[in-house]
């Protein structure tokens, strides 16, 4: 973990009037802190009316958390993946939707960081994003293709020395809010559906025409609204590196470990609420524990198992980051990609074990210890690149790779 030292002048104490030194990581978490109370107070809103959390965000532009990824070259603080995912979990307890959002941009602004370098449009985005705080969304399903990532229709056209696309981009979380794009495309029209490029879009590189609305069970405040998108830029916004290696390297294991997190923040707050309803059932019963304590039991179980497979995969994915061959191999890849299957089926179970600890007090739409919102918000998991897909996919790579032969090989 990144232990550089700064300076934070709004923490002064009072009598020496001289600014703490904080390590990065303790002032990230200080500024989560932040966002997280603005997330957590406008969450119910949110959800109810469908809108993006506008304060929250706000709250992540001030506090410097939008470009935490940004290394210092570019003037942002370089935040790890251990930092961001945390940040991720934090905002997950506190409102789904913006756990989500951050976990999707900072996503994006991995792409940026690791594969933008040497093109000097990417790398005055990347010092926008630490300068400005500019939000990016991501646009990669298309048409009636699901969650097929890997294949694209949309084809990059190329006039005058600019570039031109036109995507069916049936879903785009907070795309009318974002101040930025990252998007998939077929290299040209007589490219495979296979062979797509990766771009990084500002807003007067496109415009975006609602196609669709989001009226959905959860993940309300993502407003994953669909666009017509059309693009005319010029062609340096193309990264050099094709997709099928940003994919591998970058996108899949960000995307996996920051939206593992974010689910992991939803059921660890149904946990809370349920440990809360178990506290006071069992207190108005003279200490006698209510029937459905075990439910709150295996809760905690799933979510300690929960918490522990993140981990290991933080841990194994911040060894390897930078090891190209590694990030490639099958072993790595079929864990990341099982990450996000398991840890949104286990992220599910958690929070339907903690409503039924909490019982009709859980099923009530109302109240302190409410459990619908966390349930339809993390009902979004199994499906967002759906489960059944990925476990299609992957199923020839897996025969493939070998059983381990000892345990912890
Ligand atoms: C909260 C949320 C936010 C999102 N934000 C964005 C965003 O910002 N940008 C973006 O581009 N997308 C976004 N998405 C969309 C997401 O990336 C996937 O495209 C989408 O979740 C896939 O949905 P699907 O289940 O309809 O599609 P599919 O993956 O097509 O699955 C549909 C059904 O077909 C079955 N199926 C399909 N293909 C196979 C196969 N090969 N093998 C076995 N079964 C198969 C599945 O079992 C499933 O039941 C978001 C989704 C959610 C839930």
């Amino acid at each position: 973990m990144n232990i550089q030292k700064i300076r934070l002048h709004e923490q002064a104490p009072a009598e020496t009037g001289e600014p703490l030194l904080l390590d990065q990581s303790t002032s990230f978490l200080q500024r989560t802190a932040i966002v997280a109370a603005a997330a957590a107070a406008d969450a119910d809103a949110v959800d109810r009316e469908a809108r993006f959390p506008k304060a929250a965000i706000d709250a992540a532009r001030r506090e410097e958390l939008l470009g935490m990824q940004i290394p210092h070259e570019f003037g942002g603080p370089g935040a790890s993946i251990h930092d961001i995912t945390e940040v991720c979990y934090t905002l997950g307890r506190a409102c789904a939707s913006t756990a989500m959002i951050f976990a999707m941009h900072q996503t994006k602004v991995a792409c940026l960081v690791r594969h933008g370098r040497g093109n000097a449009w990417l790398e005055t985005l990347m010092r926008r994003v630490a300068a400005e705080q500019l939000l990016l969304a991501s646009s990669t399903t298309e048409g009636q293709n699901g969650g097929n990532i890997r294949s694209s229709a949309a084809a990059i056209g190329h006039s005058d020395g600019g570039i031109s696309l036109s995507r069916d981009a049936t879903v785009i979380s907070y795309g009318a809010e974002a101040d930025g794009l990252v998007t998939i495309a077929r290299r040209a029209n007589d490219a495979a559906a296979s062979d797509q490029v990766l771009l990084a879009l500002v807003k007067d590189d496109y415009t975006l025409t609602r196609t669709q609305g989001w009226e959905t069970l959860g993940m309300r405040g993502t407003c994953s609204t669909g666009f017509e998108l059309k693009v005319a830029c010029p062609g340096d916004r193309i990264f050099p590196e094709s997709y099928d290696k940003i994919h591998v390297q970058t996108m899949t294991p960000f995307a996996h470990l920051c939206w593992s997190s974010a689910w992991a923040g939803i059921a660890a707050a149904a946990v809370e609420r349920a440990q809360r309803f178990i506290r006071k059932a069992a207190r108005g019963a003279g200490g006698q524990m209510p029937p459905a304590a075990a439910h709150f039991t295996a809760a905690k179980r799933s979510l300690a198992r929960l918490r522990a497979m993140i981990t290991t995969n933080l841990d194994a994915f911040a060894a390897c980051e930078h090891d190209e061959r590694t990030l490639a191999s099958l072993d790595f890849n079929a864990s990341i990609t099982l990450l996000k299957v398991e840890a949104s089926e286990l992220a599910l179970e958690t929070v339907m074990h903690a409503m039924r600890a909490c019982g009709l007090s859980g099923y009530r739409n109302d109240g302190d210890f409410s459990i619908g919102r966390h349930l339809r918000d993390v009902l979004s998991a199994p499906i967002m690149i759906n489960n059944d897909r990925i476990l299609a996919n992957i199923a020839t790579a897996n025969l493939m790779s070998a059983v381990p032969a000892s345990l912890r090989d």
